[in-house]
């Protein structure tokens, strides 16, 4: 416990974004010492981890077990997984690996984040990209072969999703290789043993709280002995955890601080603000027959609609998902149902914003997290999410999907009106795991910005963020992708290359 140990960087969380700074830092600063300090164990050797077929499992040891408030004004809360291991959620998730549309990361730069455009992140993916095996969907699956081709009955082409993003259907592209994941701890750090001489990585080891010499980070406090850094410390704990760490020290909404007994070292409002997540609501079938065997994930195919006659471009997301789980505690409907499909649009770029909090001081106590889904009041998330929903029972009535159907189990055939159908999205909406925004990149005169353009947290020296909570919005895709983006063009600034 009294151990201390001094490097020039500290990396705290060795997720998606984690691995690769730590990595990519110790080769562009190859006199620095850098180490890389993740709460979870490491994946190395390790298929139960590493192995696609392991869908998240939130009661298994590798995840946080966090639970999520959805609706503000109901009780419920669902299962928020969240990885803990080496990895971090990129060993968790389905590997649907998809590139915004260009517009998303250049409306990025219109709000603030000076540098952060489509060409600068365009350069990071290809570095990404050089790194991981990435491969279409293995295309055997009749069914879902039968939602994209229901979607081209609709009107929809068919696609090559990867980069720049129309609307359309196809198969996702996935950062796997064989039947493993492509996350970054295996393309960045694996074999350990071959890792950089001036990076070490720490696993098992939980940081609880930065250590300051006034406004400077020196350091961290871990349950595992301090660490220092000389010069930097990077926060890349993820959406939900780096604004825990950075409130667990003094760093934050004054009036939270003060309600949970923490003295406030600096006044950040926007810290564990802002969260943005995409919501889902769906459309369950019980199939005729089992679903044909899935090459590697359940979801394999996917489109993207518009139905908001304003958007630019799509607005919508679907995941087509060949089997059902119940995600709400005490949610029944699909007991006696042994093989079923998921219709489930989300909202690509949702407007509404949720918190991340504290309960308490205690480091080892989980976030409150509410997700505040539904919540804009222009109503917009609500209509995107009806007109998905009412996309999604068009497409069960298509020639290519309908034969392999049996009976709708939610919504169900009582629910038909608009009113209806926004009650039960209201009742049954769901996560898809993305959530990003919580310490948000913005212009320096920004009171709500966390972060200015060069990651560094606002007012506070020596500590940068460079994981999901630095999205300044959401981008309409599965978010992976371009966290491993964030997360190579973070190294460019902290090494000084470029900004
Ligand atoms: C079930 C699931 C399915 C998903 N499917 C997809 C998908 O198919 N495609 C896609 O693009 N995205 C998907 N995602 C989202 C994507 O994986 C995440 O957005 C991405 O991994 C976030 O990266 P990150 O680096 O910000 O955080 P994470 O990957 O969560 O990494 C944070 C790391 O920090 C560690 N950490 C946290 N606190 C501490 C602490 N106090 N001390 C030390 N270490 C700490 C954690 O253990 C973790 O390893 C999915 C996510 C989940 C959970």
């Amino acid at each position: 416990m009294n151990d201390v140990y001094s490097f020039d960087y500290l990396i705290i969380g060795g997720g998606a974004a984690g691995c690769i700074v730590a990595r990519r830092l110790a080769e562009e600063l190859p006199h620095t010492r850098v180490a890389l300090i993740e709460a979870g164990k490491s994946d190395e050797n390790d298929p139960s981890a590493t192995l696609l077929s392991r869908l998240d499992d939130q009661n298994d040891s590798y995840d946080w077990g966090y639970q999520a408030k959805t609706v503000r004004h109901l009780p419920h809360s669902l299962s928020y997984s969240r990885a803990r291991m080496l990895g971090g959620c990129a060993n968790h998730n389905d590997c649907a690996f998809i590139a915004p549309h260009p517009s998303d990361l250049d409306r990025w730069e219109s709000l603030g984040a000076r540098g952060w455009n489509s060409d600068t992140l365009a350069d990071a993916l290809s570095r990404v990209e050089n790194r991981l095996y990435i491969e279409p969907s293995p295309r055997g699956n009749e069914l879902s072969q039968a939602f994209i081709d229901g979607n081209i009955e609709l009107g929809l082409p068919q696609r090559e999703f990867r980069r720049s993003i129309e609307s359309g259907t196809g198969w996702f592209p996935l950062n796997v290789r064989g039947d493993f994941r492509q996350s970054s701890s295996i393309a960045y750090l694996h074999p350990l043993e071959q890792i950089p001489e001036n990076l070490s990585v720490f696993t098992e080891v939980s940081v609880q709280q930065l250590i300051f010499d006034e406004m400077t980070v020196i350091g961290v406090r871990t349950d595992n002995g301090i660490f220092k850094s000389q010069i930097e410390t990077v926060l890349c704990a993820g959406a939900i955890n780096t604004p825990q760490l950075l409130m667990l020290s003094g760093v934050g909404p004054v009036s939270h601080l003060n309600e949970i007994g923490i003295s406030v070292v600096h006044e950040l409002p926007g810290v564990g603000e802002n969260l943005i997540d995409h919501v889902a609501a769906n459309v369950c079938f019980e199939l005729k027959s089992p679903a044909p065997p899935w090459a590697l994930t359940p979801c394999e195919s996917t489109s993207l609609i518009k139905v908001d006659s304003s958007s630019q471009t799509p607005d919508v997301l679907f995941h087509f998902v060949m089997r059902l789980r119940e995600k709400y505690a005490g949610q029944k409907q699909f007991e006696g149902i042994s093989h079923g499909v998921k219709l489930s649009p989300n909202v690509a770029r949702p407007k509404s914003r949720g918190t991340v909090k504290l309960v308490s001081s205690d480091p080892t106590m989980a976030p409150e997290i509410d997700l505040n889904y539904l919540s804009d009041p222009e109503g917009y998330d609500r209509r995107i999410l009806l007109g998905g929903l009412q996309f999604a029972r068009r497409l069960t009535t298509t020639e290519a999907l309908s034969p392999y159907l049996k009976r709708e189990v939610l919504p169900g055939n009582d629910i038909q009106s608009d009113e209806a159908l926004l009650d039960y999205i209201e009742q049954t909406c769901e996560t898809v795991y993305h959530p990003c925004g919580t310490c948000a990149m913005g212009a320096e005169n920004n009171p709500n910005a966390v972060v200015s353009p060069d990651l560094r947290v606002k007012g506070i020296h020596g500590l940068r963020i460079a994981d999901a909570s630095v999205f300044p919005d959401m981008v309409p895709v599965n978010i992976c992708n371009t966290v491993m983006m964030v997360a190579e063009r973070a190294v460019d600034v902290i090494s000084g290359k470029e900004y």
